[in-house]
Order: structure tokens, then C-alpha cells, then sequence
């Protein structure tokens, strides 16, 4: 049974109103309330919140039954029944005004009051509903305008088989279907045959059913046929039941993102093909290949020498033979002559710029439908042109579409610069290297007779005695001077033969321990001179199959650049035998040491890690060093930190490139 209906009583006489009062419990009701005034009333009734208010007309004070009842409504939202004893015209015309749920009339028998008050509540009760349908419809019709309006996104509505259901703007603009083209089709209007033929519009369905939603990515069909990349979320419509009643479907179209990522990745793989060979004619037909599937059928490339003439051509298509029959045709084109940088042609015929020559209009045997070709300069100069063509119906090129060729186009161009500046800067390495070679040998052919006559002077000078002490010395002078350069001169011959790949090693069984202890030997008065301490550890023989003169060499410019930058402090020098097999000389100053970017390159040519000014030198000795100890099968490093000195260690295989090296068996 239901809560009992609860009734507020307004009524000026006391025992009315405690008679009705019992009267209506008879009849069931709940009595929250009653009130003697209009003023009561409401503060009563808005306190107790009934159900409905039984409201006498007449009342004491100065609000009648009417007015009491006119505030309530505007307070509350609850059904009024007039108890009136009579009633002239005026009256229920103000009565009538409040909107009031019914009237009982004064005297009444229960039954009518009960009918009063039961007709009243249902009144109350359907208009309520009546109203709150009224607000849910006009929300309902607002979301579909809403919907309706939406541009970007397609929203439309399936039932349960997946036929369109609904269908808005942007569901239009989207796939170019009309609302009335659309509804009651079936969503695999806007999949592609092949999606169809795998059942996807079906498996997409019954995943969005089993799992609550289904989103994914994929191409659709357009009214026209063309294809677009759709994100589609799919929702399924289910009654309170539980009970499929369709599916709600969002559908994005990501064609331009797409088109945009792929635009950008494309131009990555040309750039890195452009890149990917030093010879640029490969990296553009690389490129080429990358182009003509990515942006149009073909992709053309011409390229002139200097004066402007086609000097050769570079096509890509997928069908192989057709590329080759192109190229071996020259492409067709007529060059537009040397001269600023200038768009041939752009586009289709009508979106040539004004004034544009002729360009590869007549590409042999390509119907051209839309073409593009640009520039490819080379410092400024027209150096040729990327071409790209579509064949059949495709449409012309858009903006993006010729920014994207555009790009590719600067960017060929300065991979061919490039190219180019790479092959002047090899010319001029190449052609430094030779001077050098020559230079170096046409030093060395006076220095040698040179050398000689300088000692007969000596010892001439020697003999004849009475010629004074200080011409003796002036010769020998030029004795040390001379034999510099001499050292010098050979440094630069052997630089020469290791870039010319020509450094033969002579290799016998050498005593590493001995070869060295004989070069310190050798520097002592060197070392004397410097004021420096200069002792070899080598106490036992370390034996192996060396070239014995450029193992000297070695330890020679070791020892040299030791004391060099060794500030005058003690240059230890030590061979043994590390391990097994392996023989090694370090050398180690206390001098002004090396910073670890000098030591990156110091063993490179020409490169120096100290001040020229103040130490002189080539920039020669340990690249020399480090090729010879290389040719050996061995390694060369440095331990040194800025002020602290150096160590130069050298590790050589024992029996070093038996099979490698010519020379006498061991
Ligand atoms: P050069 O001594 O003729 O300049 P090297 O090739 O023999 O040429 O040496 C290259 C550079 O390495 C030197 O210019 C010097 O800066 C640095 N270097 C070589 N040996 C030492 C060392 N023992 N201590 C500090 N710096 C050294």
C-alpha cells in the first residue's frame, strides 16, 4: 500500500477545520497541517510541503483563500482545492485566475470530497508529466539540431543491422552523400571493396556490440568514388532492457593530417637518399625512385652543364622499362638555358606562371595530365629541373603538393652543391698532396750532396789548423741547420708515400730492447742540453719481425717530442715485453702535457696541440709514427693531462704480419 496522500488544511473556522480534519483521516489521508489565515497558510504549507492544499475562499484576515492561494502557487508546486460555501461570478473568475486543481462546494458528503481531492492529485500529477515530456522532447530536438549542425565530424545513427538511421551535416560534407541518398543504406556504402569483401563493416559492428565500443582508422569511399582517412568511433544504442537498438557512429576525416605526416616522411627519405651517396646523381635517382610512386607517376630530373645544355637525364617510374626508355630519350626536354633560377612550369598549363618558357611539356609518350617542374638550382643557377607528372585522371597538383616538390626540388640542389664542393675540396686535397710530393723530392735532391760537401768542410777544416775555432763552428752550424732540413724534408717525403699508399716496411728479426736503448744513446747530448734526465728501462731483449729503420723512427720521435715539450724535466723510457707475444715502448715526460681534444688529433696530419709560435714543427712526426706502428699490425695512444706531462705508449704484435710483409724469413 502506498504512503497515505498528505493534505494541508486552510480553514478560518476551528471546528471545520478539525471536522474535516478527521474526516480526511477517515478517508486516509495524512492531515500535515492546518491554518486559520492566509498568512499562516503559506508559512505552514511551505514548511510541511504536502501534497495539496484545501483552501477555504473566505478567510480572516487580510488575504482571502484566493490571494493565500495565488502566493502558494508561486511558491510551491502543489494542487489547491477550493472549499467555497457559494460562489458569485467575480470570485471564481479570480479563483479561476490561480489556476486552481478543483473545487469542492460547501456543504459536501465525503465522497465528494474525496472525488475532489483524488481528481485534483491526478490532475497535478499528469500535468507534471505532461510538462516534464514536453522539456525532454524540446532538449531532444535541441541535440539533434546540434548534431545536425556539426560540420567536422560525421554523426550518425545505425539500427541494429547497421543501416543509417540518421544523418547530419557533417556526415554529408564528410562523404558527399545527401541525407535522403543516405538513410536506410547500409554503413558499407562507405567502406572499400576490399573492406567489404573482408567483412569488415560487420566484424566492426559486432565488436562495438560485444565490447562497448569500437574505434579504429581506415580509408572510406566518398560519394565520387575518392577515398578518405576516416576515424570512426562506434557506440551501440542499447533500451533499458539491455536490448540492441543501434549504434552511434563518429567519424573524423584525417585525410589532410594524413596526407601531411605522410608529405613529411616522404621528404625525410628523400632527403636522407639525397644524402646517402656521395655521388649525387645517385643519391637523385634514389630520390627519383622515392618520388614517383609519392607523388606523381613519374619523376623526371634534368640536369645541365654549365653552359645550360642537357647533359643527362634521371627518370623513375614503376614500370622499370618505361623509366629507361625516358631517360635514354633525354626526357624530352628542352633546357632553359643557363641563367637565374626560375620555375619552368608549374602545374597544369592553366597554373603556369606568366612568362614561364616552355618546360617538359613534351615528356615522350606521358599524357601529362598535371605536371610540375622546378628548378633545381645549383648556387643560384639553374642547374636543371624536377619534373613530376600524373598520368590518366588524377587531378593537378595542389599547394601542398608543389610546397612538398618545391622542397625537394632546394633540396636537390644543395645536395648537388655538395656534391660539387666535395669533389673541389678531394681535387684540392689531391692536388696539395702531389705539390708536396714533388716539392718534398726536389728538396731533398740538393740536400744530400749538400750534406756531404758540408763534411768535407768540416774535416778539411779541421785538418788545416791556424784557420781559428770560429769558422769550425760556423760550419757546424750550418751542419745542424742542414741536417733539420734534411729531417724535415724526409718527414715530407714519408707523408707523401703513406697518402699515396706507398710505405713499405723491410721487416727482420729486431731487438726492440736494443734499437731503443741506441736512440737514447743517441739523444743524451740532446737531453744534456735541455737540462733534462733522461734514463731507459730495457732489461731484457724483446725480439721481433720489424722493419728496424722505422721502428728508429718511432722511438725517435717519441724521444724528440718527449724532450721537446718535456720542460726540461726527466723523460722515462721503457721496452718489455707486456704479454705474451706483445712487445711495448712507452714514453713518458713531466712536461707541458696534452688537453683530450689535442690528444683526438693530435695523430692526425698537420695537426698540433701546442703553440706554433712558440714550439715550431710540422705537425708531422706522430702521424707518421702512428702509420708506421699501424703498418706493424700494432697501436699508438696517449696518457696525458694539460701540465702534467705525457706518456706515449706503443704495442706491437711480436711476430707482426709474417704473411703481409716482404722481406727475409725469420
Ligand atoms: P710536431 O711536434 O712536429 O708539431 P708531432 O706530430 O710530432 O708534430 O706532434 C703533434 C703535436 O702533438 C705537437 O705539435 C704537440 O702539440 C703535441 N705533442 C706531441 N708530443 C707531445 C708531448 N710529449 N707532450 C706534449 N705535447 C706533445
Amino acid at each position: 500500500m502506498s504512503a497515505p496522500r498528505r493534505v494541508f488544511i486552510v480553514e478560518d473556522q476551528r471546528l471545520i477545520a478539525a471536522d474535516l480534519a478527521s474526516t480526511l483521516r477517515r478517508l486516509g489521508y495524512e492531515v500535515v497541517g492546518s491554518a486559520a489565515s492566509g498568512e499562516e497558510a503559506v508559512e505552514g504549507a511551505v514548511r510541511t510541503r504536502p501534497e495539496l492544499v484545501l483552501m477555504d475562499i473566505r478567510l480572516e484576515g487580510p488575504m482571502d483563500g484566493i490571494e493565500a492561494a495565488g502566493e502558494l502557487r508561486r511558491r510551491l508546486d502543489v494542487p489547491i482545492v477550493y472549499l467555497t460555501a457559494y460562489a458569485d461570478e467575480e470570485t471564481i473568475l479570480r479563483a479561476k485566475l490561480t489556476g486552481p486543481f478543483g473545487y469542492v462546494v460547501k456543504p459536501f458528503n465525503e465522497r465528494e470530497l474525496r472525488a475532489g481531492i483524488e481528481v485534483a492529485l491526478y490532475r497535478h500529477e499528469t500535468e507534471r508529466l505532461l510538462a516534464e515530456e514536453r522539456a525532454q522532447r524540446a532538449a531532444a530536438e535541441e541535440f539533434r539540431l546540434l548534431v545536425q549542425s556539426v560540420q567536422d565530424h560525421a554523426i550518425i545513427r545505425l539500427d541494429a543491422d547497421g543501416r543509417v538511421a540518421s544523418w547530419n551535416a557533417g556526415a554529408e560534407r564528410i562523404t558527399g552523400y545527401p541525407a535522403d541518398e543516405a538513410l536506410g543504406r547500409h554503413v558499407e556504402l562507405f567502406y572499400t571493396p576490399e573492406d567489404v569483401a573482408a567483412g569488415r563493416p560487420r566484424t566492426n559492428l559486432e565488436r562495438a556490440a560485444r565490447e562497448g565500443r569500437a574505434e579504429g582508422e581506415g580509408w572510406r569511399v566518398r560519394r565520387d568514388g575518392a577515398r578518405f582517412w576516416a576515424n570512426a568511433t562506434l557506440t551501440p544504442l542499447r533500451d533499458p532492457d539491455g536490448r540492441l537498438r543501434g549504434f552511434a557512429k563518429v567519424t573524423r576525416d584525417l585525410t589532410e593530417r594524413r596526407r601531411g605526416e605522410a608529405h613529411r616522411a616522404l621528404l625525410d627519405q628523400v632527403t636522407v637518399a639525397l644524402a646517402s651517396s656521395l655521388d649525387a646523381d645517385e643519391g637523385l635517382r634514389r630520390a627519383a625512385r622515392l618520388l614517383a610512386p609519392g607523388l606523381g607517376d613519374w619523376c623526371v630530373v634534368h640536369l645541365t652543364d654549365d653552359e645550360g645544355r642537357l647533359a643527362r637525364t634521371i627518370a623513375a617510374h614503376a614500370d622499370a622499362a618505361r623509366a629507361a626508355e625516358v631517360e635514354a630519350a633525354g626526357g624530352g626536354w628542352e633546357p632553359a638555358g643557363p641563367g637565374p633560377a626560375r620555375a619552368l612550369v608549374t602545374g597544369r598549363p592553366e597554373r603556369q606562371p606568366a612568362g614561364a618558357p616552355e618546360g617538359p611539356a613534351a615528356l615522350p609518350g606521358l599524357p601529362a595530365a598535371a605536371f610540375v617542374s622546378l628548378p633545381v638550382a645549383l648556387r643560384g643557377r639553374a642547374y636543371g629541373a624536377l619534373t613530376l607528372a600524373r598520368e590518366g585522371a588524377a587531378g593537378p597538383f595542389d599547394d601542398e603538393e608543389l610546397a612538398l616538390a618545391e622542397e625537394v626540388a632546394r633540396r636537390a640542389g644543395l645536395a648537388l652543391d655538395n656534391a660539387r664542393l666535395y669533389r673541389e675540396a678531394q681535387e684540392a686535397i689531391r692536388a696539395r698532396d702531389e705539390f708536396l710530393q714533388v716539392a718534398s723530392h726536389e728538396l731533398k735532391t740538393p740536400l744530400t750532396p749538400l750534406l756531404l760537401q758540408l763534411d768535407s768542410l768540416a774535416l778539411a777544416l779541421r785538418k788545416a789548423n791556424g784557420l781559428g775555432e770560429r769558422l769550425s763552428s760556423k760550419v757546424d752550424v750550418a751542419t745542424r741547420q742542414t741536417v733539420r732540413l734534411n729531417r724535415l724534408v724526409d718527414s715530407l717525403l714519408d707523408v707523401s708515400r703513406i697518402t699515396g699508399g706507398r710505405l713499405e716496411l723491410l721487416p727482420e728479426e729486431v731487438d726492440l730492447a736494443a734499437v731503443v736503448r741506441d736512440v737514447v744513446q743517441r739523444f743524451q747530448p740532446e737531453a744534456r742540453r735541455v737540462g733534462c734526465d733522461l734514463v731507459v728501462r730495457a732489461p731484457a731483449p724483446v725480439v721481433g719481425w720489424w722493419d728496424r729503420l722505422r721502428l728508429e723512427q718511432v722511438a725517435c720521435n717519441l724521444l724528440s717530442n718527449a724532450l721537446k715539450y718535456g720542460a726540461g724535466g726527466p723523460v722515462e723510457v721503457e721496452v718489455v715485453e707486456a704479454a705474451a707475444g706483445v712487445a711495448r715502448l712507452a714514453v713518458a715526460d713531466r712536461g707541458i702535457g696534452i688537453d683530450e681534444e689535442g690528444q683526438r688529433r693530435i695523430f692526425s696530419r698537420f695537426e698540433r696541440a701546442a703553440s706554433v709560435r712558440h714550439y715550431g714543427g710540422l705537425g708531422l712526426g706522430l702521424f707518421i709514427t702512428r702509420r708506421i706502428v699501424e703498418e706493424h699490425g700494432g697501436t699508438i695512444t696517449v696518457r696525458s693531462r694539460p701540465g702534467e706531462g705525457a706518456t706515449f705508449t706503443v704495442e706491437l704484435p711480436v711476430r707482426a704480419l709474417e704473411g703481409a710483409c716482404p722481406g727475409p724469413a725469420p
